[in-house]
This record gives C-alpha cells, sequence and structure tokens, in this order.
C-alpha cells in the first residue's frame, strides 16, 4: 500500500503555511515533510518543527550523500527534502505533504509521477505585496527580491492539478481540504485502501 503525496507551492505570501497548518489541524492523515534550510530561523519558528535549520556544510555535505530527495535555491538560501523520511512514510502508506517550491516540484515529479501538485495564488499582486509586508518578519530587500520570484513562480501553476485563490481564508482551507479529499477517492487510491472490496465485488476482464 502507498499513501499520496501532495506537493503545495505558492508564491512567498500567499499564504501557504497558514492554509497547510489549518489542514493539518483537521486531517491527522497527513503528515507533513519538515525540509531542511540554510535560512536563518524567522522570529517564533522552532527547529525540527518548522524546518530543520542547518548550516551550509552541513546541507552540502546532506546533499552530496544523496540525502535529499530534492533540493533548490530559493531566494537566495537552500532547502532540501529528507529522502529517506519520505520514502519511508510513503511506504507505510501514509500520505504526506510537501511545501516546497517550483524546482522541487519538478525534480519530485520525476521519481513520483502520481504526485497531486496543489498550487495558491493571492487574489492580486498587490495584496501579495501588502501579506509579505504585514508579516513583519522581513526586511525591504528581501520583501522585493521575494516579489520578483512570486512573477517566476506564477508561472509554473500550469505544472499543478488544484489552485486554491487564497481570497477569503475560511473559503480557501474548504478548498484545500477538498482537493485533498477529492484526490484520496481517485481510482488508484481506493484500490489502494480498500484491496478486498475491489477483490470482491470487481470481476477483471
Ligand atoms: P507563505 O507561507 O505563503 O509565505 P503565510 O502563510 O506566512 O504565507 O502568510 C503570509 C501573511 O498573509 C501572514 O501574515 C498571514 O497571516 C496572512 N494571510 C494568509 N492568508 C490570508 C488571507 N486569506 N487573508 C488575509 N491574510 C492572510
Ligand atoms: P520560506 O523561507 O518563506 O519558509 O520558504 C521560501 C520558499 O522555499 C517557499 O517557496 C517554500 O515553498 C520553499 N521551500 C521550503 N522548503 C523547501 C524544500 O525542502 N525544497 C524546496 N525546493 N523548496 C522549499
Amino acid at each position: 500500500m502507498s499513501g499520496i503525496l501532495f506537493i503545495v507551492s505558492a508564491p512567498s505570501g500567499a499564504g501557504k503555511t497558514t492554509l497547510v497548518r489549518e489542514l493539518l489541524s483537521r486531517d491527522d492523515q497527513v503528515h507533513l515533510s519538515i525540509s531542511y534550510t540554510t535560512r536563518a530561523p524567522r522570529t517564533g519558528e522552532q527547529d525540527g518543527r518548522d524546518y530543520h535549520f542547518i548550516a551550509m556544510a552541513e546541507f552540502l555535505a546532506m546533499r552530496s550523500r544523496g540525502d535529499f530527495l530534492e533540493s533548490a535555491e530559493v531566494h537566495g538560501n537552500f532547502y532540501g527534502t529528507s529522502r529517506v523520511w519520505l520514502e519511508k512514510e510513503i511506504a507505510a502508506g501514509r500520505d504526506v505533504l510537501l511545501e516546497i517550491d517550483w524546482q522541487g516540484a519538478q525534480q519530485v515529479r520525476r521519481f513520483f509521477r502520481d504526485a497531486v501538485g496543489i498550487f495558491i495564488m493571492p487574489p492580486s499582486l498587490a495584496e501579495l505585496e501588502r501579506r509579505l509586508r504585514g508579516r513583519g518578519t522581513d526586511d525591504d530587500e528581501t520583501i522585493a527580491r521575494r516579489h520578483l520570484a512570486a512573477l517566476t513562480e506564477m508561472r509554473h501553476v500550469w505544472e499543478f492539478e488544484y489552485v486554491i485563490i487564497n481570497n477569503e481564508l475560511v473559503e480557501a482551507i474548504g478548498d484545500l481540504t477538498t482537493a485533498v479529499h477529492a484526490s484520496r477517492l481517485r481510482l488508484a487510491p481506493q484500490q489502494a485502501r480498500h484491496p478486498e472490496l475491489f477483490t470482491l465485488l470487481v470481476q477483471k476482464e
């Protein structure tokens, strides 16, 4: 039995962290992959909960050992997904969610063709800018860099199956949980979850 791999991407500030946190609090079947990063922790972020915060030398050593399923440089910092953790979770039949950028999403799809891509869009560029500033954790230069990167990120929306427009938060949370639920109702995951029923009720041609 194998679980579903969800890839959630968004331009920085669109509300990905907020929406994913809400999803996880409602759905204990989804397990979040904690990425490794060379970025410094923001106020309130905890090592091992938000990210595994590591030094550049350690990141490079892990990358050259092949510890990452995917890795990328985003906004001048390095990020990577643990290969061993993810393969173990999926093989054990658990659903896993990756919060990664478009570069990582492309790499992961080479190994997991059935991954379900969910892209989160802001309702407008002005609102994206407002949210980036409102978060109050980044300086002007960082915000300008993230704004530019947001335009690049959004050019990759075509590579995803579901699109959530995060305008009204409550509505967007509903949309995200619905997309996850719908993904579980596809034929392959249903067959994997109910093998006896399929054997009993469905005759082979
Ligand atoms: P990301 O993880 O995509 O960078 P965050 O989840 O950190 O984005 O959200 C960026 C900011 O926007 C945060 O201050 C968050 O509270 C706010 N935010 C998120 N979703 C909404 C929404 N639907 N309406 C208004 N503000 C929002
Ligand atoms: P932040 O620094 O705001 O938490 O994240 C910045 C960007 O890095 C976001 O677009 C996020 O999706 C991406 N990111 C976080 N973890 C990973 C990862 O493990 N791999 C890749 N490729 N991108 C990541």
